[in-house]
């Protein structure tokens, strides 16, 4: 860190500010100096291909009208992410609530949604991975041979997303069971056990929770028995 601090340090010799705020200079500087055109306010709406599947230019809004942008040698997309999307971030975050935006406003996902279901992508997709079955390796993920299956239409799909079958967090508890509150004093003739305050937090690991429920329910019925 002294190292990084001394070198973005403002001196009489490198007066300017520091951070960000240099490497935005630099970068604009070489986009001047070699010419580079930028057109803002000027959302790109979709990408044209040709009949090979190669991107051969956009489609943008400039001004009300719709252009056509022409790529030399291709297109390259640098339109963020989908952090002011909240259609997006639900299905792909799987947020309890709704997740405020920090970043750029002007990151809705446009691109991820120009990309999406591209028909092309999908039957290079299919070709490839049936391509793989027939040879039984799979190159790309490294999938068991007795599992590469080749595919034919008609195809269904699913979405696939991380499963959560239970939790482990909750109130502490000491080891005779009793719960303790936020600042760890006992709430009198209060008990529990199993998964509703686990012992194992991050450290869960498969089956230990019945054999917690088991040792605990006996621990935290027995004293519960003998309280006045
Ligand atoms: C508060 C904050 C702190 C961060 N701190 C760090 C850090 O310390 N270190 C670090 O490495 N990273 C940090 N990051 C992350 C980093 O800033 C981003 O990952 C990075 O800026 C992304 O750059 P980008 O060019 O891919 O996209 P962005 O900089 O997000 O730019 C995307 C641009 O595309 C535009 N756009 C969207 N859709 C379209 C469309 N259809 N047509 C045309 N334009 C479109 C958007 O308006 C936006 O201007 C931070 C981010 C935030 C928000």
């Amino acid at each position: 860190m002294e190292v990084v601090a001394l070198h973005l340090k403002q001196t009489e010799t490198c007066p300017e500010p520091t951070g960000g705020h240099r490497l935005w200079k630099l970068l604009d500087r070489h986009v001047k100096s070699r010419g580079i055109k930028v057109m803002v306010s000027t959302p790109t709406k979709e990408l044209v291909k040709n009949d090979r599947g190669e991107i051969i230019g956009v489609i943008a809004e400039c001004e009300g009208q719709e252009i056509f942008i022409s790529a030399k040698k291709g297109v390259i997309m640098t339109c963020g992410g989908f952090e002011n999307n909240q259609k997006m971030k639900s299905e792909n975050l799987n947020p309890k609530k709704d997740i405020g935006l920090l970043g750029s406003p002007g990151n809705t996902g446009d691109g991820i949604k120009m990309v999406q279901l591209d028909e092309t992508a999908l039957q290079l997709t299919i070709g490839k991975y049936n391509h793989l079955c027939c040879n039984g390796v799979d190159s790309d993920f490294g999938r068991k041979p007795d599992t590469l299956k080749a595919i034919a239409p008609p195809y269904y799909a699913m979405q696939l997303m991380p499963l959560l079958y239970n939790t482990q967090g909750g109130p502490r508890r000491d080891k005779q069971a009793r719960v303790l509150d936020p600042d760890g004093n006992l709430i009198p003739r209060l008990y529990a056990a199993g998964e509703f305050g686990s012992i194992w937090g991050f450290r869960y690991q498969t089956s230990t929770n019945v054999s917690e429920c088991l040792v605990y329910g006996r621990i935290a019925g027995k004293n519960a028995a003998m309280s006045d």
